[in-house]
């Protein structure tokens, strides 16, 4: 299931003067301080950096540089196994606290999706809550593309699971546009699905680098989660970043419209025919482009 989670009550962030000494990752440039729960398995610990340096390349990857200069994570207990649950707060620095079991197997880290999900946030403005599911579309989208062009995960397994989970972001009867739908299915799911098709109009329409080169001129226009932005302002210089209007047109469609997108048909375009890919359908090589490697950085 893939949602952010409020933290339980009294996972505070851990000061570094009440836990270990903080370790520090520099990637492209950024600099990440890691704060460790001092709950948490010394094998645990030690796998951590090498966990959140991967992720945190991904994210490099995609947006050409890690979104801000400066961040603080935050890596604190949790019940249950595995990683649980992350959220984000602006700062400055910009924090992250990402909850894990303390005796979560170190192996089980490569497979983990949050802390992607959560540094995804990090490259998008802050917005009104009525705009959630752009934050949450963006960051899990993104996620996942990431992972994919990053080899953390394989683009097969992306899209056999955009297939299987995407119908949940379909507006269901009484939902209305995705501004007006506040529901965990529309918010995370519609919108992905938001940000599934305009990568696809964008790079449809002439923009080789499709979403990805849009989200990155809008981090270069000084649209990080630093600052706070109206929704239209968002689109609009991602929209610039690659001269077109796409991104302004679909959320003018679905904004508060409810628009059920004809997903077999979106799939037999690009090729996903539930567990398989298909390089003979239309738009094979535009799918195989969202998921190409990124340069290492
Ligand atoms: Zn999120």
């Amino acid at each position: 299931m893939r949602r952010r989670t409020a933290l339980l009550a009294g996972l505070a962030l851990a000061a570094p003067g009440r836990a270990a000494a903080p370790a520090v990752l520099e990637v492209g440039g950024s600099r990440l301080v890691l704060v460790f729960d001092d709950t948490l398995a010394p094998g645990l610990r030690a796998a951590v950096p090498d966990w959140l340096a991967a992720a945190a390349q991904a994210v490099a990857g995609y947006f050409g540089r890690f979104p801000v200069p400066a961040a603080e994570i935050a890596v604190v207990a949790a019940d249950g196994p595995g990683v649980r649950h992350g959220r984000t707060r602006p700062g400055p620095p910009p924090r992250l606290q990402l909850a894990l079991a303390p005796d979560t197997d170190p192996a089980w880290l490569r497979d983990d999706w949050i802390a992607v999900h959560e540094m995804v946030h990090l490259a998008v403005p802050r917005l009104a809550i009525a705009h959630n599911w752009l934050h949450e579309g963006i960051a899990t989208y993104v996620e996942g593309v990431a992972r994919a062009r990053a080899g953390l995960t394989a683009p097969r397994r992306l899209w056999i699971e955009l297939a299987q989970q995407l119908p949940q972001g379909q507006p269901r009867p009484g939902d209305g546009g995705l501004d007006d739908s506040p529901t965990w299915a529309r918010t995370y799911w519609g919108g992905t699905l938001f940000c599934l098709l305009a990568d696809v109009r964008l790079r449809e329409r002439g923009a080789a680098g499709g979403l990805q080169q849009a989200l990155q001129g809008l981090l270069a226009a000084g649209g990080s989660y630093a600052v706070a932005w109206d929704i239209r302002r968002v689109l609009a210089t991602a929209d610039a970043a690659v001269g077109q209007t796409t991104l302004g047109e679909l959320y003018a469609q679905m904004k508060d419209t409810p628009v059920r997108i004809d997903l077999d048909a979106l799939w037999a375009r690009l090729g996903v025919d539930g567990t398989r890919l298909r390089e003979d359908a239309p738009l094979a090589a535009l799918r195989r482009a969202i998921t190409a490697a990124d340069a290492p950085r």
